[in-house]
């Protein structure tokens, strides 16, 4: 039945004046916007690994995830969303259904983003349904946000609150485009992030390619309510589910202090209509240090999600 489920996706996709040549063809053909630079990102989720479909998880659930997290590495390039090319290996069993509450997530995310389904790919299989988006942005000419520019004296902000996010908004994602987009147009960014596997472990990759230390202070780590549900359950901190948790799918900025101020002074008026809060600082030297409330320090070790593999 692939025809027909190609048809049907073909049908769906709405004409864009950024497809020259649109969907339907043996690759689609973007116009790229005038004076701008091409930024690419591509993810993967594999049902067992990254999603377990069922009652808490639709197919509807993993189109919209799969797209967003992609977004959200462009947000975190502070980049525009533009295009997007999926690639889906469905199950034989049940495929077809799946394939387009698929479709109908990613749909959905598309449009609230303005960004052209330029094209994609269906196979079916006997393994499990497997997802991969590739997302395509714009920015301007060496205005991309980079991992390797914090410097020492910069300010650690972040978007949002962390930590709970497997109690649901690890698949309702909500890549911080419009935020990422408007941040990048009116303060001075030096170095950027997203939370995908944890707020120490992103942090330390930030700091990593950037040669810096990021000092973390406690108290103002900002620790979403599911931080604390999930503590509540398991007797561990809502600190620790903050700092190691990820799939929160914030932004991690190093910022120059006055640009850090301005933005956090900015927060809670559209499009920043979210906490913007400042959590630390960079320093010289390497790797992490948690600020204690008293002031003491000590190394925090960075805990998140690590895709494991061996040889
Ligand atoms: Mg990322």
């Amino acid at each position: 039945m692939e025809t027909d489920f190609i048809a049907w996706l073909v049908s769906r996709l709405p004409a864009d004046q950024r497809l020259e040549v649109p969907p339907g063809d043996d690759a689609a053909v973007l116009r790229p916007p005038a004076h701008r630079r091409t930024v690419v990102t591509v993810d993967m989720l594999m049902e067992g690994t990254d999603f377990v479909l069922g009652p808490d998880c639709s197919a509807r659930a993993i189109g919209h995830k799969a797209l967003a997290v992609s977004l959200s590495d462009l947000a975190a390039m502070g980049a525009r969303p533009e295009a997007a090319v999926v690639a889906v290996a469905l199950p034989r069993h049940g495929g077809d259904t799946l394939g387009r509450e698929i479709e109908v997530g990613i749909e959905a995310l598309a449009a609230e983003h303005g960004v052209t389904l330029a094209g994609g790919d269906t196979n079916a299989w006997d393994g499990p349904l497997v997802i991969s988006t590739t997302a395509i942005g714009s920015v301007r000419p060496g205005a991309a946000w980079r991992r390797d520019g914090a410097r020492a004296g910069d300010v650690l902000v972040v978007t949002g609150a962390f930590g709970g996010s497997l109690l649901g908004r690890h698949l309702a994602v909500v890549p911080r485009v419009r935020e990422a987009i408007f941040i990048a147009e009116h303060f001075a960014v030096h170095a950027a992030i997203d939370c995908s596997d944890g707020l120490s472990l992103d942090l330390s990759r930030m700091m990593a390619a950037s040669g810096t230390c990021g000092v973390v202070r406690l108290a103002d780590v900002p620790i979403h309510a599911d931080a604390r549900r999930r503590a509540a359950r398991d007797g561990g901190t809502a600190l620790d589910h903050a700092l190691g948790d990820g799939e929160d799918f914030e932004l991690i900025l190093a910022m120059p202090p006055e640009a850090a101020s301005a933005l956090v002074a900015a927060a809670g008026t559209a499009p920043l209509d979210l906490p913007i809060t400042m959590i630390g600082t960079v320093a010289a030297g390497t790797g992490l240090v948690a600020e204690a409330p008293d002031g003491g320090r000590s190394p925090l070790e960075p805990r998140g999600y690590v895709h494991a593999f061996d040889s």
